[in-house]
């Protein structure tokens, strides 16, 4: 703060020189730097009467005070600068000459209107509909204008409320500019035109000015507080992702992340899944009939395929003209499906550029530089996610797995049969649960070696594996026990899946290093939920199955009775018991 009122105490003193010992010609500069002097002095009186005062309680933008930044706050905060740029405003009118009256006008396009943002007294209209000529040619004049009520039409009021008037009354009238557009006008009235200076259309346009700077001051205010506002909201992003539950999660939150953030036609988060040239949609919102999610595209010659290939970002509100690309997803689709604005940002993933995340538009409105900084850091966190995600997969794919097989090993196994058992609980549906056991299976460990037996353990589980659908659930149970849970599928049809493997496992012609064996399994089935309701049971009464086949010389295989006694219905071989009850 010291150093503020230092510089401000020698800008007064330097200025104030020239200004109250020299004559000075009508020159602009010279108004201008009066002006500035004027604000100096302003701000150096409110700083020596409130020493504890920051430049921020005056208003003065792009001096935030307070430290909260996120939700509301930036909405007040931004609100706060706003009102203190018109107080300022205000102030700086009433004391150029006390007589007069101020009223800021700002376009508001959804009401297509002017709306008053600030009046000093009650004589301004608070909507003036955005056809009035007198309002719009002020709003394309950022010099300033002086009009007469004489001279005015009925414009004049639609302006200003009903009184009688005298025709000498003159409003002085400068345009607001923002990001290059007027947007707006600064209103001052008096009752008479003599009282007006050419001083101070002068005065009043330099303020339209400061008005402009300081609104775009408050969008970068805005956007900062939005970084930090943002970046809360990833964070939170982040934390309520288990990456342990499906990939749909993620996406939902990516999905309304944007939504509340960007305004599109089409959001579409594309993934190359390997080395390959074909990303794949991972989602889609807003239109979904040129490409939805699951679908995949070539990523060389398209434009959404650009991020990922050339590692770039784009942002175009006609990509047409400034992409050669061939097509959006394929070649020739841009003239199907006509969008014009593109805000498209890279992904990597684990160091290598792998996804695109777009924004497109139908319109050519297209995106500015803040949404291009949002977006890339919206990708850029996601690369971190993704990342994390990707590898917990593989870290989390060889915990669940048996290194030997392949297959579920023992806890993942019952971690599905939990959740199968309730999903089939869920839908009213039948599971079977086969237990096998290789018989014998210790003699080739001690005939052939230990390397023979892993052999014989692999093929096993891939003839196993092979036998049954994807969406049944083969694990490795126990040193030579495997288990499959048959999903949707009662005993009857189990049975005869359980009576190809068992067939399957006894025909094959196992040879390792010349050495050729024999190996047969033993089955035994129990059914979800007539046999029983619980894991605990189910495992139970498959394992009492399996051990009645056992007992019946092996290759077999048995179904757990409702009644609870074992009820061998199948023989695989001749030599074997008969189907028998
Ligand atoms: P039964 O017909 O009664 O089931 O007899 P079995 O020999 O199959 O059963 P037992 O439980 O007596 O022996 C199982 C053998 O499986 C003992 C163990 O050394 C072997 N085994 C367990 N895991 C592995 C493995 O990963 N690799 C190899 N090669 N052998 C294994
Ligand atoms: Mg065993
Ligand atoms: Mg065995």
């Amino acid at each position: 703060m010291d150093t503020i009122r230092r510089t401000l105490a020698v800008l007064i003193a330097v200025l104030l020189f020239p200004v109250l010992f020299l004559e000075l010609p009508d020159h602009p500069i010279f108004i201008v730097l009066k002006i500035i002097l004027f604000l100096a002095v302003l701000i150096g009186l409110y700083l020596a009467a409130f020493p504890e005062a920051t430049l921020a309680d005056i208003g003065l933008p792009g001096h935030q005070s307070g430290s909260g930044t996120v939700n509301e706050t930036i909405r007040d905060e931004v609100g706060k600068q706003y009102d203190g740029l018109i107080d300022l405003i205000t102030k700086i009118i009433e004391s150029v000459n006390s007589k007069y009256g101020l009223a800021i006008y700002i376009l508001s396009p959804g009401k297509q209107s002017f709306s008053l943002q600030k009046s000093s007294g009650s004589i301004f209209q608070s909507e003036v509909q955005q056809d009035n000529e007198m309002l719009q040619s002020i709003k394309n004049n950022p010099s300033g204008i002086v009009i007469q009520k004489k001279d005015a039409g009925d414009d004049w009021n639609s302006i200003l409320t009903e009184q009688a008037w005298r025709g000498s009354e003159t409003i002085i009238g400068s345009a607001i500019i923002f990001r290059g557009m007027p947007v707006g006008c600064i209103l001052v009235y008096t009752d008479h035109f003599s009282e007006v200076h050419e001083q101070d259309r002068n005065i009043i346009s330099g303020l339209s000015t400061l008005f402009s700077n300081g609104m775009d001051q408050i969008e970068k205010i805005e956007k900062l507080s939005m970084d930090s506002y943002y970046l809360e909201r990833i964070a939170n992003m982040v934390s309520s992702i288990d990456i342990r539950t499906e990939d749909d999660h993620l996406w939902d939150g990516i999905n309304h992340l944007c939504r509340s953030l960007f305004s599109y036609d089409k959001l579409t988060l594309s993934i190359l899944e390997t080395d390959s040239n074909e990303a794949t949609i991972k989602l889609v919102d807003g239109m979904i009939e040129d490409m939805n999610s699951g679908e995949t595209f070539n990523i060389q010659t398209t434009l959404h395929g650009r991020p990922i290939r050339e590692e770039e970002t784009i942002l175009s509100s006609y990509w047409e003209n400034d992409y050669q690309d061939s097509g959006r997803f394929k070649p020739g689709d841009s003239s199907v499906y006509h969008f014009m604005s593109i805000l498209a940002v890279p992904i990597k993933i684990n160091g290598k550029t792998r996804g695109s995340l777009a924004l497109e538009q139908l319109s050519t409105k297209g995106y500015s530089e803040t949404d291009r900084h949002l977006l890339e850091f919206l990708a850029l966190n996601l690369e971190g996610i993704l990342s994390w995600i990707e590898e917990y997969k593989i870290l989390h794919q060889s915990a669940i797995h048996d290194g030997l097989t392949d297959l579920l090993n023992h806890a993942a196994f019952k971690e599905r049969f939990e959740e199968e058992v309730s999903r089939a609980s869920r839908f009213n549906q039948f599971l079977t649960l086969v237990v096998l056991d290789l018989d014998k299976f210790k003699r080739i460990n001690d005939s052939h070696g230990h390397l023979y037996g892993d052999y014989v353990l692999q093929t096993v589980a891939s003839i196993i594996k092979n036998s049954v659908r994807t969406i049944d659930v083969v694990g490795r149970y126990g040193g030579e026990e495997f288990a499959i849970l048959l999903i949707n599928t009662d005993k009857e049809m189990a049975l005869a899946v359980s009576k190809r493997i068992v067939e399957s496992i006894a025909d094959y012609a196992y040879s390792k290093d010349g050495t050729e064996v024999k190996m047969t399994i033993s089955a035994g089935m129990s059914e979800f939920p007539t046999d029983a309701d619980q894991i605990r049971d189910l495992i139970a009464k498959a394992d009492k199955a399996m051990y009645a086949a056992k007992a019946k010389g092996g290759n077999l295989v048995t179904v757990f009775g409702d009644t609870g006694v074992e009820m061998p219905s199948f023989t695989v071989k001749e030599t074997e018991d008969n189907e028998s009850d």
